[in-house]
C-alpha cells in the first residue's frame, strides 16, 4: 500500500474555511500591519510609515494587548476571511495576502521553520526599524513614510 502524501493544512484548506486556530497561525507576526499608515486625500493611495502602534512591542513585533486590542485601540482592524478582497492594503509580504494570491507560504514562515527565528534573521519583522508613534508629532508623520522593497523598508520620497 502506498502511503498518502502529507499536505499541510494551508495547502489544502482555503483561507475562508480555516478554523480559528489555523487562521491565526497564518499570521507570521511580522508586525507590519501595526505600522501607522497615511492615505492620500486625492488618490486614496495608502502609504506605510515606520511608526508603530503604541501597543506594539518593538522588541518582539507582537501586540502587547492582543486579546483586548479592539478596546484598547479603537480603529484596530481585525483580519477575517470575509475581508479577503480588502487585503490589498496589507504589505505584499503579509502571509494572508501571499497565501491568498499565490496559494502557498514563503519558506521563512514560522509554520514551516517551526519558529520566527528565520524571520528575525532575515529582518522581516518590524523589530529593527519600528518607532513608537507617540515619539513623533503627528504633523511630522509624513517624514516617516516608507516603501517596501523585498519585505524591507526604504525611505519614500514624496516629492
Ligand atoms: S502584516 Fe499580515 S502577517 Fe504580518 S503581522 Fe500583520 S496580519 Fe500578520
Amino acid at each position: 500500500m502506498i502511503a498518502k502524501r502529507f499536505e499541510p493544512f494551508w495547502k489544502t484548506v482555503p483561507l475562508e474555511q480555516m478554523s480559528q486556530s489555523e487562521w491565526e497561525s497564518i499570521c507570521d507576526g511580522c508586525g507590519k500591519c501595526c505600522l501607522q499608515k497615511l492615505q492620500d486625500e486625492d488618490t486614496d493611495e495608502i502609504f506605510y510609515t515606520n511608526l508603530s502602534c503604541h501597543q506594539l512591542s518593538t522588541s518582539t513585533s507582537q501586540c502587547k494587548v492582543y486579546e483586548a486590542r479592539q478596546q484598547k485601540v479603537p480603529g484596530c482592524i481585525t483580519l477575517t476571511p470575509d475581508k479577503l478582497d480588502e487585503f490589498q492594503w496589507l504589505p505584499d509580504t503579509c502571509s494572508y495576502r501571499v497565501l491568498h494570491e499565490t496559494k502557498d507560504l514563503p519558506d521563512w514562515h514560522p509554520l514551516i521553520v517551526g519558529s520566527n527565528k528565520e524571520m528575525f534573521r532575515q529582518g522581516l519583522t518590524v523589530k529593527d526599524y519600528a518607532v513608537n508613534e507617540h515619539s513623533v508629532d503627528e504633523e511630522d508623520w509624513d517624514t516617516h513614510i516608507i516603501k517596501w522593497v523585498d519585505g524591507h523598508p526604504e525611505p519614500y520620497d514624496l516629492n
